[in-house]
């Protein structure tokens, strides 16, 4: 009886503690909320400052251009790069891609709080706010729960737009996607769910309380003093009487009644600012950057075409490149310098479709604006970084494949099982899959049909992401210092801020490096912005070569009584010692 007693006190206090100390199985631990995340970024930041000279420290960014390639992780980055060279008649291996020619890279972990994969909204608030959060979440800490209005009240977070204004520096987005979609909302948007783009998505419970991302980028801060702003999704800024102007079968998502795009114009008048609205490519080409300092284009009624699709002529859409263009000839004009994101969005939709043609083909339009940027802005004095939100599950290989074989072609040789070809870019997942599996055509045509969807091991109506590493590359001020080894995620924006002299790094630059020990001397004048990098300037536009467990619910004690409980605890703390050992 005795040993019963003693035996239930101890599953008491076994649950009890279990419960204190391990998270339920999806739910992010205690107390990892902002603070947490800049306490880690903080760390990372002096391992990576600590063995640097006082001098070397000295260089800072004043402008700083984020790209983020949706989905594009080191095998599209490879499949892209060979891609590239065959189209320029080579083999295509053993070219370089404008950001293989900078001097840092670096890997970035992009799980999200309560995901192993990580997903566009969480991993975003990761890259722009520096704090990683909880899935299909936006622009707050895991204290904010999906859905859940009320959370989001004390969890927001800033972003580095945030950081860029109040240092007085122009802030420019840059998207092909809707401007209100998951990776540009965490510059400016605070929100439960990645899906509140318009009123009509937020639940009706919670309209009152929390405005939808559209009304939060044209009322709020920082989205209302945000310079450029260039992108898709006319849809969630028109009310539903309002018929789109090139679509002009659909109307506006909006039942507030509102139009967005008449507010913002409003809005800007009402401030005496030099504001103008475009919304197809002549009117963009028509832009004077002296008489605008504020500008929108929504070029599309939702995401704006594929670059294999779209109508380059005055009437249809900018390139991604042509909308970098006009966004620098308005942020260059600040000389307190600027901070723009251009996001390649579109390479993870090609992604989700196993159709590896248009992946690919977004990702060379995405080098093709890093290229428009870099005959743009002096490197010496702009941090350039490229990078992605997530990866996806495409994988590129083959048996004694030859060099300069069409990247999207079939491999050379078939299946030695059943003596079918298959592609040489493979899906993990996805509408690939097919029994008996797709079989490409055995020539080389194949590789020329911008349709084709690749083959993939499992089926699904579209394709999730991927869940490893993504690369980080990097050129400008003090990028080898900071952009080296492996991080999280949300560590890239503090790193940003550092070299730019951001957030709580913005005294840096006058020589108070509140950050790495002890203050720096006083500097005379500006700021010196030199960091040697292996590329020379030369006061000409450069051109870089051519032309992206909480599983601890295995260890958790089940809240239904029995002895059974006590034996995960046990296992729980062996693993632990052995774990404890082994590292
Ligand atoms: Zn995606």
């Amino acid at each position: 009886m005795v040993a019963v007693i003693w035996l239930k006190w101890l599953l008491f206090w076994a649950i009890v503690v279990d419960g204190k100390n391990i998270p339920p199985q999806g739910q992010p631990e205690k107390n990892q909320d902002q603070e947490y995340w800049y306490e880690q970024a903080r760390i990372a930041l002096r391992k990576r400052l600590q063995y640097t000279m006082e001098s070397e420290r000295r260089p800072y960014a004043k402008n700083v251009v984020l790209f983020v390639g949706d989905g594009l992780g080191v095998a599209t980055v490879t499949a892209a790069r060979i891609l590239r060279g065959q189209r320029l008649g080579k083999k295509g291996e053993d070219h370089d891609l404008a950001w293989d020619s900078f001097p840092a890279v670096a890997l970035a972990k992009t799980f999200n709080m309560d995901a192993q994969i990580g997903e566009s909204s969480a991993c975003a608030t990761a890259l722009m706010c520096g704090v990683k959060t909880n899935f299909e979440t936006v622009g707050l800490d895991a204290k904010g729960r999906f859905e859940n209005c009320f959370s989001s009240f004390s969890s927001r977070v800033p972003s580095l737009i945030d950081w860029a204004q109040e240092s007085g520096k122009s802030t420019g987005i840059v998207t092909n996607t809707r401007i209100t979609h998951a990776t540009p909302a965490a510059l400016y948007g605070h929100s439960p769910s990645r899906y509140w783009e318009d009123d009509s998505k937020v639940p009706p419970a919670a309209r009152k309380s929390c405005k939808d991302l559209a009304r939060q980028l044209i009322e709020n801060d920082p989205g209302r003093n945000i310079n450029v702003l260039l992108g898709g999704g006319r849809r969630h800024w028109l009310p539903k009487v309002a018929h789109d102007p090139e679509l002009t079968k659909e109307e506006g998502r909006r039942l507030d009644g509102r139009n967005l795009i008449d507010d913002w114009v409003r809005d800007k008048k009402k401030r005496s600012l030099k504001a103008q609205y475009v919304w197809n490519k002549g009117q963009l080409d028509q832009i004077d950057p002296n008489q605008v300092d504020y500008l929108l284009g929504l070029f599309s009624y939702s995401h704006m075409d594929f670059e294999a699709d779209r109508d380059p002529g005055a009437t249809g859409d900018p390139s991604l490149a042509d909308m970098t263009r006009s966004a620098l000839s308005i942020l260059l004009k600040n000389p307190k310098g600027f901070f723009l994101v251009v996001e390649g969005g579109r390479i993870d939709h090609a992604h989700h479709y196993n159709n590896a043609y248009r992946a690919l083909d977004e990702t060379l339009a995405m080098e093709t604006a890093l290229l428009a940027a870099l005959a743009l802005v002096n490197p010496t004095e702009t941090l350039i970084i490229v990078t992605s939100d997530h990866s996806h599950v495409v994988t590129m290989g083959g048996q004694a494949t030859p060099r300069g074989h069409p990247i999207l072609g079939p491999d050379s040789k078939v299946s030695d099982v059943d003596g079918q070809p298959y592609t040489t870019i493979l899906y993990g997942n996805g509408p690939g899959f097919a029994t008996p599996r797709i079989v490409p055509m055995n020539t080389t045509s194949a590789a020329e049909d911008r349709n084709q969807v690749h083959g993939s091991a499992v089926p699904r109506q579209w394709a999730t992401h991927g869940g490893e590493d993504v690369p980080v590359y990097a050129l400008g001020p003090l990028a080898t210092t900071l952009f080296a080894g492996t991080f999280d995620q949300s560590y890239i924006p503090h790193a940003i801020a550092y070299s730019a002299c951001l957030g709580e790094h913005r005294l840096r630059c006058q020589g108070l490096d509140n950050y790495t020990g002890a203050p720096l001397m006083p500097l005379s004048g500006n700021c010196p912005s030199q960091e040697i990098t292996s590329v020379a300037h030369s006061g000409q536009p450069i051109v870089i070569a051519s032309s992206v467990m909480s599983d601890d619910g295995q260890l958790r004690v089940k809240s239904s009584s029995g002895g059974d409980g006590l034996k995960p605890l046990w296992l729980a703390s062996i693993w632990v010692t052995i774990f404890t050992f082994r590292t």
